[in-house]
């Protein structure tokens, strides 16, 4: 015999054991999907197997009849599901069967708070494959040969799903991958031909290769002697089908084959396109957010079908990086089966592809936004941090991304972001020619920033805007239909129509009288401050900061001087409030140490009320009590 190796015992990796451990505790109660799971990796196994043999036909050694077989032992209480698709070698199965790659895994585990109700949530931000088949089975074994690979060069993997795992060359004449579940003693349900029989038509009824079982599983004893199949799923490729011919079960088990997502979709849309370009699509919208949907290596794309034949997962190229949450299947008839990535970079066909695919996930959003709006609610909250890069990414498409955005408002105040940019410009008040929008830190930084002072008193509807994209997103937006977007923190405040000529004239006296003040205060912050001003925008507050109108905000300063960007210093507006009584006595103020002391507790006070961090905050907190104590004297 050839040089077998050495049965080797190695441990799980530490996240492995601990998704293990989360998955066999909290999808107890859900525990038939093991079978949806190990019937889509080997559905996934004969699509790479087909793909393979495309360059190289002698892979198939003689075998191209793809199909899955299950088949069980009552007594021995063993599941058999085999496949002959692309198999694995002893690497793959290590690091496969042994680790999870995705990045940022370890980071998320670590929020596993031991609740298992809330732990039982974070499965389905994970997806959960093989290791599910620890829920049923006290011992799992893995025969698997690689195609291609020598028959010696079969691989036996067995776990207890505990904390490791034995693997041990053996010789394995059939190419592709057996797996034998011993059945836990309370789940030998699960040795039954017509239970499995049931469950692979409820969840894996979309495969597109034969799920076949023996007829004598069905009790059927005066079979023939040699053994006659039986196929139990409809299998036919499901985006091949008419709209009217599948059902929402099915569009949401096929959604869980492809997007490796254990929840439900939150919608779909299917589309078969004919004409110059002829391709079928079905594009998926997850209901929620994979963990590593911010890690710059996580999967995004389209499985990529050509003629029915798989080519590759996670193809990029489909559609823009703002939709990387949308998962699904395109299927081309235009394609050449040997197409590559560096082709699909290149190829203008698939330009003509993307932009199709992006209207129809916008459009798909856009009728979502209109039909159902707590849905659209529910789908805001968990991409809509991703819909706001956009903008930025898609300028053809800008005001249709637009009108999908969602924004806090001083309408209610609340920290949920449901209004509309279409809804604010319907409650536009007359004489408003502008949207206005404030950004801040936080929510409630935003809604109390003194910047929306006069606008409260007006009755005018700012939005309140506290993501850290935000002001990113608004300097790509610029406007919305034909109204500019203005940052109420930016430039010389002007309301246009809406500031009364009454409102105008008494501004201008207050200039007038305030313009010794307003030197005596310029001079003396001449190192923080670009200007000072008399303002009307303020009401409760002394005293606001602001920037030039092209200036960047601070939120931006703060993501760029984050990203290791060196920002040149530019220094803000300080604006009075007239009416206010501390400035009224500030510009009665002959003691000039007074003055100063007064005067810097102002600015301090303004950056503070901004979010802003204070060059010395020490020297800020003794001239407040210096202060307070001369009060109390
Ligand atoms: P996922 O399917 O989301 O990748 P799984 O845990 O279900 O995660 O499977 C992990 C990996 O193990 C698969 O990506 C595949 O590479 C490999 N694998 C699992 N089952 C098979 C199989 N029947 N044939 C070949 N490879 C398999
Ligand atoms: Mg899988």
């Amino acid at each position: 015999m050839s040089n077998t190796a050495q049965k080797e015992t190695m441990g799980f990796q530490t996240e492995v054991k601990q998704l293990l451990h989360l998955m066999i505790h909290s999808l107890y109660s859900n525990k038939e999907i093991f079978l949806r799971e190990l019937i889509s990796n080997a559905s996934d196994a004969a699509d790479k197997m087909r793909f393979a043999a495309i360059a190289d036909g002698a892979l198939y050694e003689g075998d191209s009849d793809l199909a899955i077989r299950l088949a069980f032992d009552q007594e021995a209480k063993t599941l058999t599901i085999s496949d002959n698709g692309i198999g694995m070698n002893r690497d793959d199965v290590i690091e496969h069967l042994g680790t999870i790659a995705k990045s940022g895994t370890a980071e998320f585990l670590q929020n596993l708070t031991g609740d298992q109700q809330k732990d039982s949530q974070l499965i389905g931000q994970f997806g959960v494959g093989f290791y599910s088949s620890f829920i049923v089975a006290k011992q799992v074994e893995v025969y698997t040969r690689k195609a291609g690979f020598d028959v010696s060069e079969g691989v036996h993997w067995v776990s207890a799903g505990e904390g490791e795992f034995s693997i041990e060359q053996v010789e394995l004449p059939q190419r592709g991958t057996t797996i034998v579940l011993h059945l836990k003693d309370d789940e030998t349900e699960f040795a039954d031909g017509f239970r499995l029989r049931n469950l692979v038509r409820k969840y894996s009824d979309h495969i597109s290769i034969p799920v076949v079982m023996e007829k004598q599983h069905f009790g059927e004893e005066d079979a023939p002697a040699e053994a006659e199949e039986e196929t139990v799923n409809t299998a036919t490729a499901l985006w091949t089908k008419p709209r009217a011919d599948v059902s929402a079960e099915e569009y949401q088990e096929f959604y869980k084959h492809v997007a490796h997502d254990f929840q439900d979709a939150l919608n779909w849309s299917h589309n078969k396109v004919e004409g110059k370009l002829e391709y079928t699509s079905l594009l998926y919208l997850p209901s929620k957010a994979p963990f590593d949907m911010y890690q710059r290596d996580a999967n995004r794309g389209l499985k990529l079908y050509v003629q029915r034949v798989f080519i590759m997962d996670e193809a990029e190229q489909f559609l823009p990086m703002y939709l990387r949450f949308i998962k699904g299947v395109v299927d081309s008839n235009d394609l050449s089966l040997n197409v590559s990535r560096e082709i699909l970079q290149k190829d203008p066909v698939i330009d003509s592809m993307r932009s199709a695919l992006t209207k129809r996930v916008l459009d798909m959003l856009e009728k979502m936004a209109k039909k159902d709006a707590d849905k659209y609610q529910q789908f805001w909250q968990e991409f809509g941090q991703v819909l706001k890069e956009g903008p930025a990414e898609d300028f053809a498409n800008k005001e249709k991304i637009a009108k999908l955005l969602r924004f806090a408002s001083t309408l209610d105040d609340s920290a949920e972001q449901n209004h509309s940019l279409t809804d604010y410009v319907a409650r536009m008040q007359e004489g408003q020619d502008k949207i206005y929008y404030v950004v801040a830190d936080s929510h409630n930084t935003a809604k109390n920033s003194p910047h929306l002072e006069i606008f409260r008193k007006k009755g005018i509807e700012v939005l309140l805007l506290s993501d850290r994209i935000d002001e990113w997103l608004m300097s790509h937006l610029m406007e919305f239909d034909g109204k500019q977007l203005q940052d109420v923190a930016k430039g010389d405040l002007d309301l246009g129509a809406i500031e009364d000529e009454a409102d105008k004239a008494a501004k201008e006296q207050q200039q007038e009288k305030l313009k010794d003040l307003v030197e005596r205060v310029e001079k003396l912050l001449a190192e923080q401050v670009e200007s000072v001003r008399v303002t009307n925008r303020l009401t409760d507050s002394p005293a606001c900061l602001v920037v030039a109108e092209h200036e960047m905000g601070a939120q931006m300063r703060k993501l760029m001087e984050a990203a290791g960007q060196a920002m040149p210093s530019t220094k803000p507006t300080m604006e009075l409030n007239p009416e206010h009584p501390l400035v009224t006595k500030l510009d009665q103020e002959a003691d000039e140490d007074r003055f100063a002391d007064l005067t810097q507790v102002l600015f301090d006070q303004a950056l503070l009320a901004e979010g802003g961090q204070l060059q010395d905050p020490s020297a800020y907190v003794s001239r407040l009590n210096k202060l307070l104590l001369e009060l109390s004297a």
